[in-house]
Parts: structure tokens; sequence; C-alpha cells
């Protein structure tokens, strides 16, 4: 294979880190490994035209939340992203970093994880931090260590006056690994259910509007919201993400074998998310269909009998959030 060490042509290692450059045989594309980025696959245009060195269509902090965005891809959904045109284009469109309360949290989701799974301190600071906690640099870390220091969320040896900025020997307080803990279990909860389903479907749409969203928001006090209901500016699967961790439960409906659905009820699952499935009823009775919810909780649906459906589904969601039940 041939690999090189070369100026990484995202973050342009510009806070340090190394880059390695493996050509891959047969297309004009090379993958890179960057300490700070993560993976991912550039073709020689782009790289040429959009993200080299001498490119300036990206300042830094546009470069900073493409790195963020590389890093997310590769630790949240396993994917090596190849940043061709059409990728920048997208991105372009709503490049924006975190907003500082998320980096925050994400800090404190990242040295919880980390003394968590190695039962040590953190004992200082990485440099690529800023790139998983999506924050513009190594020195703006430091500075939200420390404000979280101060906060009472964090404990450390500030070092703020030394050499080295922001903490080392990190560890959450008591109060830290409680918010952890919340987060950790989804139960800083947003107070609403979040749906998951496949859009513009003429059964299923005036189905969710009229009989599910009201229902559940009369009877249970919830807002019920799916994708469509979210106007936020950003990355979509970014929001979709933060909409699933902080929704309450989720109701995903399976009818349509849709993947989108798949993906984030299995996300869901993932954060031990209460999920209740719902499918049309023919659709669930079929032999073929390709999914098992037999060890899931499933409530089928009827075109012509909504209300049933309705009263059913209030009924799971209250067993399974154990509401009081009549
Ligand atoms: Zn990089």
């Amino acid at each position: 294979m041939n690999e090189s060490k070369v100026q990484c042509p995202v973050c342009l290692n510009a806070h340090g880190g190394e880059c390695i450059k493996i050509a891959l045989a047969s297309i004009d594309a090379a993958k890179y490994q960057c300490d700070i980025c993560g993976q991912f696959q550039l073709d020689g245009l782009t790289l040429l035209t959009r993200l080299g060195a001498d490119n300036q269509e990206f300042d830094q902090v546009q470069r900073a939340a493409i790195t963020h965005r590389i890093r997310n891809l590769n630790d949240e959904a396993g994917q090596i992203p190849a940043l061709d045109s059409d990728w920048l284009g997208e991105f372009k469109d709503h490049a924006a970093l975190p907003t500082p309360a998320t980096q925050m949290l994400n800090l404190i989701r990242y040295v919880g994880w980390y003394v968590h799974k190695n039962g040590a301190h953190l004992k200082q600071l990485p440099i690529e931090l800023y790139a998983v906690i999506g924050a513009p640099n190594p020195e703006r870390v430091a500075e939200l260590a420390v404000e979280l220091k101060a906060e009472g969320i964090l404990k450390g040896v500030d070092v703020s006056n030394l050499q080295d900025k922001g903490l080392i020997d990190v560890d959450l307080t008591t109060r830290g690994w409680k918010e952890y803990q919340m987060e950790y279990e989804g139960k800083k909860s947003g107070g609403y259910f979040f749906i998951a389903l496949q859009f513009h479907d003429e059964i299923l749409d005036p189905l969710i509007k009229t009989y599910i969203k009201p229902v559940i928001e009369k009877e249970l006090g919830f807002k019920a919201q799916d994708m469509r209901d979210v106007a936020r500016a950003g990355i979509i699967d970014e929001i979709m993400r933060q909409q699933i961790r902080d929704s309450t439960l989720v109701i995903a409906d399976l009818t349509h074998d849709n993947a989108n659905v798949y993906w984030e009820a299995g996300f869901a699952e993932g954060l031990k998310k209460p999920v209740i499935y719902i499918c049309e009823e023919s659709k669930f009775n079929r032999k073929d269909r390709y999914f098992d919810t037999s060890h899931c909780t499933t409530v089928t649906w009827k075109a012509d009998a909504p209300e049933d459906f309705s009263a059913r589904l209030l009924e799971t969601i209250k067993r399974s959030l154990q509401l009081e039940v009549k």
C-alpha cells in the first residue's frame, strides 16, 4: 500500500496531529487518516479546487466544522465519508459548529465516557478533543473546561497560568456524574415524543396528524413531533440524532420498510429510549415482511379504524412509560 505523511487537507493540522494519506488503486482518490479529523476519502479534483491549503473557500471555523462532522460520522455512524463536491456543497449550506452549550454537553459526555471506560482520570485534554466536541480550536476547549470546573461539573487542576492550557487530571464531580448519567440514559428529556416515519404517505400522514399527535398531547401532555416539525438550521443527521437523544419516547412506523426509520429506531434503542413500533395491520401480518419485531412492542393500525388505533397506542405508551393506567 502506498502511504505517505501529508498535511491534512481539511484541518491543515493547524493545531497539531499527523495525517497519513493512503493512495487507492485505480481511482483518482485517496483515503486519509488524520489524528484530528479521523478517516475520510477525498478525490484529487476536490482536493485541488476546494480543500487544499491554498484554497480560501473554507475559513478556519468552517474547516473545524467539517472536521467535527467527519469525526461524528466516524464515531457515531461508523462511516468514512467521501468528501466530493456534492458532500461539500451540502455541507457549505449548513457549515456551522454546534452551539457552545452543546459543545459543553459534548465535553461532559467525553470526560464521563473516558473515565467510565478507563477507570482513570483523563490526564490531559487531548488535542483532537476540539474536533470531537465541535469547538473551533483547542484553546476554546481549555476555556470551556475551566468554566465547567467553576460550575462544579468538572474537577481537575487548572493549568491556565502555565504553559499548558485548561485542566489536567480531569474527572467529573458528583454533580457532573449525575448530569452524565441522566444524559446517558436519555433522561434529560425534552418532554416530547419523536415519530420516525416515511413522509408523504397519503394514509399515514393524516392518521398521525389527526389522530395521534393531538391525542398524545391532550391525554399525556407530551408533544409528538417528527422531523418536519423541527425548523432549525443545521445538518439534518445531527438534528435528527439530537431530536432522538432528547426525546422521551420514540414511535417508529415500519409499514414502508424505510431504512431511515430502522436507523432511527436502532439509534433510539441503543440509547435505551422506549421505542414503540407501529405498522399497518396487513403488512404486519404478512409472512414476507423483513423485520422481526416479535421481541418488540408493536401496535398495528388500519386505515379504517383510526380511533381504535390511537386508543391502543395510548395504552401502550402509558404502560411503557409506567404512567398511571386507568
Ligand atoms: Zn485533519
